[in-house]
C-alpha cells in the first residue's frame, strides 16, 4: 500500500436510465473541471439500464462535457473507508451550451418555462421506498419497532450522510412489505429537488454498500411482491417564495393555478408514465391492492390515486396550512431519472395552466397504461411531448426505452423484476 492517497472526485449525471453515471478526476483539479467539465460523448446516453448501449444514434462520434455543478457537492466521509465525493452535473457541448439531451436541463427548461409564464417556481419532495438486504425477512414485520431496530445501525448512517450531504432527513421507516423502508426529505426548490432524490438514493447505496448490503429501488422485486414506489410531493410557490398551491375556497382546497396544473397532469398521465414508471417492472407495482395507482386520477387524501391531495397537520393552528399543502405524484419508481420525472410533471402541468385546464369528471377515470409498451406509444402519439422535449429528444428517449423492453424479450415477469432488481 503506498502512503499518499489521491483524493478522487466524481462527476455525475442521473441519465436516461435513472442510473448516476460519469467519471472520476483528481481533487486537485476540482476548479478546473467545475469550469470545463470533463469529457463525456453522445452514445453516453445510451447506456441501457441493464448496462450495455443496445442502439445509439449518435454513434462513436462527437464530444460533450459533463459539468459538475458547486450546488450539488457530497462529501461525506465515512469511517476506515473512501469518502463519497461527487458532484452532479450538467451535459453541454464542447461550446458550453447545454445539450439538448441532458436529463438535467430537461428539468431546467420545464422549470424555465414554468416560471415564464406564470413567474411560479416548484418546491418538491421525493419520497423513496427501497428493499434493504440486511435484514431477514420476517412475517409482521410491517411498521414494526423490531423492522426498526434490526437494519440496525443502516438509518442512523444513511440519514447522518443525507445530512451530511446537505439534503434535510425528514422520516425513515420500516414499510409494508418484507425488508421494505421507506425515506423522506424536506422539500427545496427547482433543480434541487430533483438533485436531492438522486443524492439520498446514492447514499442509501453507499451505506449499505459498506454494510456490505444493497438498498434496492427497483419497483418490483417480484411480480406478486410489494411495490417500492418513489412519491413526488410538489406544491407551487410564487415569485416571493409564497405558497400558491392553497386556497381554502378552492376546489379540493386547490388554487386556481393548483386546479389547472393538476388537470395537466392528469391529462397526460398516459404519456407521463413513459417516463415516470419507465421500466418493464414498474407496469408490475401499478396493479390493484398494492396501495399504488392504476387510473388515472385525482383524490383528497387517498393512497390509490395517481395524485393525492395531502393532509395538512393543522393541530399546531392554522397558520402553516398553504405552507404545509402539497399535491403527491404516486405514478413514479426509482427506475425514472429524477429529473426526467420532475420535469415531465411540471410539463405537463404547465398545459394544463396555459389552456386553463379543468379537472376531469371523477366518474370513469381512465385505466393507467398496463405496460411499458402502452405507455411509450402514449408518449409517442403525444405531441405535446415532443414540444417538451424538443423533437428529436423526444425520438431518442423513445428509441432508448424501446430497445431496452426489445432486450428483455420474452422474459417472464419473476426474470423481468430480478433483472432490474439486479440494477436498480
Ligand atoms: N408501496 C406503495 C407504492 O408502491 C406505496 C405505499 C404508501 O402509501 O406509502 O407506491
Ligand atoms: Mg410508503
Amino acid at each position: 500500500m503506498p502512503q499518499a492517497a489521491e483524493p478522487l472526485v466524481f462527476a455525475a449525471t442521473c441519465d436516461l436510465a435513472g442510473h448516476v453515471r460519469g467519471k472520476g478526476f483528481p481533487e486537485a483539479d476540482l476548479a478546473k473541471r467545475l469550469r470545463r467539465g470533463i469529457g463525456f460523448t453522445g452514445s453516453n446516453i445510451m447506456m441501457s439500464a441493464f448496462g450495455p448501449i443496445y442502439e445509439t444514434p449518435f454513434g462513436t462520434q462527437g464530444d460533450l462535457m459533463l459539468v459538475p455543478d458547486p450546488s450539488t457537492r457530497v462529501d461525506v466521509p465515512f469511517e476506515g473507508s473512501a469518502s463519497e465525493r461527487f458532484y452532479l452535473g450538467d451535459l453541454k457541448t464542447t461550446e458550453g451550451d447545454h445539450w439538448e439531451f441532458c436529463p438535467r436541463h430537461f428539468l431546467r427548461c420545464a422549470l424555465d418555462a414554468l416560471h415564464a409564464l406564470t413567474g411560479m417556481t416548484l418546491k418538491a419532495a421525493f419520497e423513496q421506498e427501497f428493499v434493504y438486504t440486511g435484514v431477514e425477512e420476517r412475517p409482521s414485520a410491517t411498521y414494526a419497532l423490531d423492522a426498526f431496530r434490526r437494519q440496525d445501525r443502516f438509518g442512523e448512517l444513511f440519514l447522518g450522510a443525507v445530512r451530511a450531504a446537505g439534503a434535510v432527513p425528514d422520516s425513515f421507516l420500516p414499510e409494508y412489505g418484507a425488508r421494505q423502508y421507506e425515506v423522506t426529505v424536506g422539500p427545496s426548490i427547482g433543480l434541487r429537488a430533483a438533485d436531492e432524490a438522486v443524492i439520498v438514493r446514492e447514499m442509501a447505496r453507499a451505506v449499505a454498500w459498506r454494510l456490505g448490503h444493497r438498498a434496492i429501488f427497483a419497483p418490483m422485486l417480484t411480480p406478486d411482491g410489494i411495490g417500492n414506489g418513489t412519491h413526488i410531493h410538489f406544491s407551487l410557490v410564487d415569485g416571493n417564495g409564497a405558497p400558491a398551491l392553497h386556497d381554502p375556497s378552492g376546489q379540493h382546497e386547490l388554487s386556481q393555478a393548483g386546479v389547472h396544473f393538476a388537470a395537466g397532469i392528469l391529462r397526460h398521465l398516459p404519456t407521463l408514465a413513459a417516463i415516470t414508471a419507465p421500466s418493464a417492472a414498474s407496469y408490475y407495482r401499478l396493479t390493484p391492492n398494492r396501495w399504488a395507482p392504476t387510473t388515472v386520477d385525482l383524490g383528497v387524501r387517498d393512497r390509490g390515486a395517481a395524485l393525492r391531495v395531502c393532509p395538512v397537520f393543522a393541530a399546531e393552528g392554522a397558520a402553516d396550512v398553504a405552507g404545509q399543502f402539497n399535491l403527491e405524484y404516486r405514478v413514479a419508481d426509482a427506475t425514472a431519472s429524477p429529473y426526467l420525472a420532475l420535469g415531465a410533471v411540471v410539463w405537463a402541468g404547465l398545459e394544463g395552466i396555459r389552456a386553463q385546464l379543468p379537472l376531469p369528471e371523477p366518474n370513469g377515470a381512465r385505466p393507467l397504461p398496463a405496460s411499458l409498451d402502452a405507455a411509450l406509444r402514449e408518449l409517442a402519439a403525444d405531441e405535446a411531448a415532443r414540444g417538451w422535449f424538443g423533437g428529436a429528444f423526444h425520438d431518442v428517449y423513445l428509441q432508448f426505452k424501446r430497445s431496452e423492453l426489445a432486450q428483455l424479450g420474452h422474459a417472464t415477469p419473476a426474470d423481468v423484476c430480478r433483472r432490474y432488481a439486479e440494477v436498480y
